[in-house]
């Protein structure tokens, strides 16, 4: 084997000119593509090779088994038809942001490691600050800050362990407490930081935290000599975007001495429009709170903003100073290492992608977006209220709609299945306590008016 083995760069031009007209061209045909894939289990693995190459292979042979293998085993994420889970949007700007980000491929875990991945962070996150209208305390320039993670899974994480470090009793008596709507990472997060305890605490019938139960377990827990530690709201649950109080969960919290935490993992992106904000009103009050722009708010996996009231606690918690990272910024005082956020060392550079988002679209035109779906939920809701076959389980304060055909639960799973199987659709079968469900998330970048007529019609026709 000889010569250089790198592409150079003409030959990634070229190569990557390719690739940008195969996202393109992605994109073009998305909406006639089968949203879920059909392959069966083990079906992609058994069509690779089962070692890697020794030798080099010419690029025209990865992108035809990138056409051939992975693409039978894509579901479509990015359809216009896709209702499943929550959205995980991609868009232009964003794809832009992220290849050259990857192409810069800098470590942006010290400010000295690369100073404009740290100060582009600072300056989008206390941007965000401003247009979803959170404490202005969150600023980089108050008591609080922001950063960016992987994933709000990681943001509670980090919100559990610097709780965890505030907390005044052994770890095993110490203990945590959310709605049985919350979402699974909570639980994760108190098991991998060593909490002693996690109590799911009962719901009201809008699937929404019932702090008179909160309370009566809080006391049950003291009696018993217990410490409670740390509460999670929840502002748009993952199975109805259910709304906890956060104004009296944190006073709640306050009262206790406990940590309070806010997953708004989806409903966060729609607060940059006023209107929705009073789902959150306390905010001034808690302690720390995660969103997800890699849900709702056209920028890519991944891309979770995670926010606290104080900074100094979670650098006590997360700040170690080995030798090697021992640079004249960091000892100075005056910049942001931002590896002391978060658990990880390296990171990416991520604020690029959010930064291309924000200055393309503009608030207004990300704003519009995310109207345009909340009343297109709101359409297809009034659509399934009128009409005697389906209900609606819960309330849709934003763009998800959760409902179930009249005849109980073995219709409304048949329901799903035959929607999931046209490849037309891509929606989420989910339960409610004994309740099967239909869980309707209209959000992803390419969704319109008549995408929903379709889904409409769809639903009416195999109901
Ligand atoms: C999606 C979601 C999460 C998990 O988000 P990740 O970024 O994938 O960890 C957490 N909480 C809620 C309410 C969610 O909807």
């Amino acid at each position: 084997m000889s010569g250089d083995l790198h592409m150079s760069p003409d030959e990634f031009r070229r190569r990557g000119h390719e690739m940008v007209d195969w996202v393109a061209d992605y994109f073009e045909r998305i909406e006639q593509l089968p949203v879920i894939s059909r392959v069966e289990p083990g079906e992609v693995r058994a069509a690779l090779p089962a070692a890697a190459p020794e030798e080099p292979e010419p690029f025209a042979a990865v992108m035809r088994d990138l056409d051939e293998i992975i693409m039978p085993g894509i579901t479509h994420w990015q359809s216009p038809h896709w209702y499943a889970y929550f959205p995980a949007n991609s868009s232009g700007p964003s794809l832009l942001g992220e290849m050259a980000a990857a192409g810069l491929g800098v470590q942006g875990m010290l400010w000295a490691t690369s100073p404009a991945a740290t100060e582009l962070e600072t300056v989008v996150v206390d941007w965000m600050v401003d247009l979803l209208g959170l404490p202005t305390a969150w600023k980089t320039t108050g008591p609080g800050g922001g950063v960016i993670q992987m994933s709000a899974s990681d943001s509670t994480l980090v919100a559990l362990v610097t709780a965890r470090e505030q907390a005044a009793a052994p770890t095993d008596t110490l203990v945590v407490y959310a709605s049985d709507q919350t979402h699974s990472s909570l639980e994760k997060g108190a098991r991998i930081a060593g909490y002693g305890h996690v109590r799911s605490i009962a719901t009201d019938a809008e699937y929404a935290l019932d702090l008179a139960a909160l309370e009566q377990t809080i006391a049950q827990d003291r009696d018993a000599g217990l410490t409670p530690a740390f509460v999670a709201v929840t502002v748009g649950t993952t199975a109805t975007t259910a709304v906890d109080s956060v104004r009296r969960t944190a006073g709640i919290a306050a009262r206790e001495g406990m940590w309070c935490h806010v997953d708004a993992a989806y409903a966060g992106s729609a607060m940059i429009c006023p209107e929705f904000r009073h789902h959150q009103d306390g905010l001034e009050l808690v302690d720390s709170y995660t969103f997800n722009p890699h849900k709702w708010m056209l920028t890519n996996f991944d891309c979770n903003l995670y926010y606290v009231a104080d900074r100094r606690p979670l650098l006590e918690a997360m700040s170690i100073l080995p030798p090697y990272l021992r640079n004249e910024a960091t000892l100075s005082g005056d910049v942001i290492d931002y590896r002391d956020w978060h658990v990880p060392l390296g990171r990416r550079f991520r604020s690029l992608k959010l930064w291309f988002v924000l200055r393309h679209y503009g608030a207004e035109g990300i704003r519009r977006f995310i109207r345009e779906h909340v009343r297109l939920a709101d359409e297809l809701a009034a659509r399934l209220e009128a009409d005697d076959r389906f209900e609606l389980v819960a309330p849709h304060p934003f763009a998800l709609v959760v409902f179930r055909h009249t005849d109980g639960n073995a219709a409304t799973s048949e329901l799903a299945k035959r929607l999931n199987d046209s490849g037309r659709a891509a929606v989420t079968p989910t339960t409610l306590g004994d309740i099967s469900a239909i869980r309707i998330s209209i959000g992803s970048t390419r969704t319109t008016a008549e995408h929903v007529d379709q889904l409409w019609s769809m639903i009416d026709e195999l109901a």
